[in-house]
């Protein structure tokens, strides 16, 4: 039986370069590993692009309300399929992949982030930490060296915590968090939420 695989981390965490790596040992060998990228992600296009410079065409440009399973079936022989920014697929997308890996025998390795620059899981990264056979979590570092686990937004070169979560044509950068720098640099300035927690917590 096929594994659903989820390699999960914060940006920088070297996601897009294994997506094109883990294609090319396949297809080098005259496999076929299909690469797929949710269309929601227009940075790129037709592509996946890491931050150093590596890019590869995609295969499946993904909607939405579009069924994984009806573009495969122009396929045969697949060996694998290698999905980037996995953290938006739909629910039901990743059902479709709990069938491919189940009943088709073919293996799905998911790659995406965790949570979103508020720290909330993203409905993809939900449903496949849920699912996935098989977690791994891949390392970024926060500017002070330790794991970073949140993905701060930056509108302008500032921190935000309200907004979209995902923006489209904003002037917006992300920066990899470890919990002690996103909780000082983000909740404590932006938060509404948790400056009314934290206000009670401070000794008179
Ligand atoms: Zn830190």
């Amino acid at each position: 039986m096929a594994k659903l695989y989820f390699n999960y981390g914060a940006m920088s965490a070297g996601k897009t370069i294994e997506v094109i790596t883990t294609a090319y040992k396949y297809n080098s060998k005259g496999m076929k590993a299909l690469i797929i990228k949710p269309a929601i992600d227009t940075k790129g296009g037709n592509f996946v692009c890491s931050r150093i410079g590596m890019s590869q065409k995609v295969d499946i440009l993904l909607k939405s309300d579009d069924n994984l399973i009806d573009y495969l079936k122009n396929y045969s022989d697949i060996t694998c399929l290698i999905i980037d920014e996995a953290q938006f697929l739909t629910e039901k997308q990743v059902l479709e992949l709990v069938i491919i890996t189940k009943d088709w025998n073919i293996p799905a390795i998911c790659y995406g982030l965790k949570v979103d620059f508020q720290g909330k899981l993203f409905t993809g990264s939900e449903a496949l930490i849920r699912y996935a056979d098989d977690l791994n979590e891949l390392v970024s570092i926060c500017a002070c060296g330790k794991k970073a686990r949140f993905n701060a937004r930056k509108v302008n070169n500032k921190y935000v915590f309200d907004g979209n979560q995902i923006l489209i044509g904003e002037d917006e950068s992300y920066d990899p968090l470890c919990e002690t720098c996103f909780m000082n640099k983000v909740l404590k300035p932006y938060s509404k939420q948790f400056q009314a927690i934290y206000d009670k917590t401070v000794k008179e």
